[in-house]
């Protein structure tokens, strides 16, 4: 029985393959499929004579990005078990009810969240739902932490596969953004991989392709977008640990990386790597971007200064990362537009009262399909909420289609805001800054105004050493925008508060200026 087994079945198709190559270790670790496999073999046969790991157990991991995080998941497909992968940002309380919530039996750490782990042991260790093995990937670990080193070469790489495994079991939980309240567990079948892997092959990705990972591994992103895809096709993936815009130039060129994905913001970063202008990207077949909308701008500017064409793609933890897709070839005849919806998923965009709407109308992205995933973990009511009498699954995201079948978001349903009864989008206004010479991020929130309600607030962060005020930003706006949408104030920043994947947090924005214009305080960081 070979569902789950993802790497069993690519050593017997592929064993002399170059699998992975985790560059964010030190030195590289470079392992073909064969040898990849008889890794993850050692790992599940530890977690299940060592840890009594059987199937529907959780293994959790918390940790920057690395092969360990694959290897985890991969093991947890060999044994039925849930795979489930922390953000590492959370404050350790929330990562404890988190903990409390799934009760994994094993839990692997990175140094870098050693403190954490410690808080979190001290404060569950004569609790009913204890961890019973804390594994530390690299360090001194904690007092009666066992080195991963030592897990693997303890094991023997005989295969490991759970005989009763069925597509509808959970693979992993995935916890839903973070950015409204405490993140709840998707629960991510292996029917949804496989779905969302065939919604994302459909989509252009070949036998032979390279691809770079930059997301974060406990993401939807990192872990879907296009890693187990590329697992499925034999192909090669290179991870880092976080990040690094000069250090991705870097590795696109030198590994010659045929396909690269990331959010509006890493974008961004890359052009303002101190290597971006010489920077060789000429073996990349295209970049995708997903996760928020990317400024028309970046896109020109890509084509213009790399000869980089953009695809567009949407997705979300729930129904999976490869839902919508815009290819290279309409990338600036419907530039803005996140394209249309992959071959097995349905959407409709309904009103207020859940009747579709037509063409140019916005309304909220419903969907239905095979790569939904199963509800939330623990989480009964929050299941039931998301989807509607018809079985639709509520996005929350404001959308539209225009007539050739192409889907524009136009922001969040959160994010709207209504000013003087006129509905505002703050992704068109977001646009229209980003095209300012000296506007390097900027994100628009509405804030409470006693006249209109709401009114839109622009938070923006300026280019190194450049210069602009607020008067002459609202200036600008008001050339390219009908005057009600026009922010009536704008504020500078340092920087804007960033989500693991690197998503603004308009939720971080909102609560410091609503606050603040309450409390009277000062709006400026200087
Ligand atoms: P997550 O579950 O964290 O992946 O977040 C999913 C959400 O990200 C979606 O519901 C959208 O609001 C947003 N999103 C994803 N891709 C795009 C995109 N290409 N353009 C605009 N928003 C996007």
């Amino acid at each position: 029985m070979y569902i789950g087994d993802y790497l069993g079945r690519r050593e017997i198709y592929s064993p002399e393959r170059l699998a992975i190559i985790d560059a964010g270790k030190s030195p590289e670790l470079r392992l073909t499929y064969r040898e990849w496999n008889r890794r993850v073999n050692r790992l599940a046969n530890w977690l299940k004579a060592e840890a009594g790991i059987a199937k529907g157990d959780r293994v959790a991991i918390l940790a920057r990005d690395g092969i360990e995080h694959l290897d985890s998941f991969f093991a947890c497909g060999k044994l039925g078990a849930i795979h489930t992968p922390f953000n590492w940002r959370l404050h350790w309380r929330e990562l404890l009810a988190l903990i409390e919530n799934t009760s994994p039996k094993v839990l692997f750490f990175s140094d870098d969240f050693k403190e954490k782990v410690s808080e979190i042991k001290a404060a569950i260790s004569d609790k009913p739902h204890a961890i019973k093995h804390y594994i530390h990937l690299e360090g001194e670990g904690l007092p009666g932490s066992i080195p991963y080193e030592q897990v693997l070469e303890s094991s023997p790489d005989a295969p490991v596969t759970c005989e009763t495994l069925e597509a509808e079991e959970i693979a992993c939980l995935l916890f839903t953004g973070g950015t409204t309240g405490l993140p709840k567990g998707a629960m991510i079948s292996h029917r949804m991989i496989c779905w969302n892997v065939l919604n994302t092959i459909i989509h252009d990705l070949r036998h032979g392709d390279i691809y770079l990972n930059v997301f974060p591994l406990f993401h939807t992103g990192g872990l879907f977008t296009y890693l187990s895809s590329q697992v499925i096709l034999g192909n090669t993936s290179i991870l880092v640990r976080q990040f690094e815009p000069e250090k991705v130039l870097e590795l696109i060129e030198r590994e010659r990386v045929t396909v690269f994905a990331g959010v509006p913001t890493m974008y961004q970063m890359l052009t303002e790597a101190p290597n971006w202008p010489t920077a060789d990207l000429s073996s990349l077949r295209f970049c995708t971007s997903g996760g928020a909308p990317l400024p028309v701008p970046l896109i020109q500017k890509y084509m213009k200064e790399k000869g980089v064409r953009f695809k567009q793609g949407f997705g979300m933890t729930e129904f999976g990362p490869g839902l919508f897709a815009l290819a290279p070839e309409d990338a600036e005849r419907k530039a803005g537009s996140i394209g249309r919806p992959n071959f097995f998923v349905d959407v409709r965009v309904v009103d207020d009262q859940n009747r579709p709407v037509g063409p140019n109308e916005p309304g909220e992205l419903v969907l239905k399909g095979p790569s939904r995933s199963s509800g939330y973990w623990n989480d009964p009511e929050a299941s039931a909420a998301a989807l509607d009498e018809e079985g639709w699954f509520h996005t929350g995201d404001i959308v539209r289609y225009d007539e050739e079948w192409y889907f524009y978001v136009l922001d969040r349903k959160k994010d709207m805001f209504i000013s003087g009864g006129e509905n505002i989008y703050p992704v068109e206004i977001e646009n229209v800054l980003y095209q300012h010479p000296a506007v390097q991020m900027c994100a628009v929130i509405g804030v409470p105004d006693p006249k209109w309600g709401e009114v839109g607030k622009a938070c923006v962060v300026l280019k190194p050493g450049a210069k602009a005020t607020e008067e002459e930003l609202i200036a600008f706006m008001k050339g390219h925008l009908a005057s009600y949408k026009v922010p009536k104030s704008v504020v500078f920043l340092k920087e804007l508060p960033l989500s693991g994947m690197g998503k603004v947090l308009k939720r971080e924005l909102r609560a410091k200026f609503v606050q603040e214009q309450e409390g009277g305080g000062s709006e400026s960081e200087g």
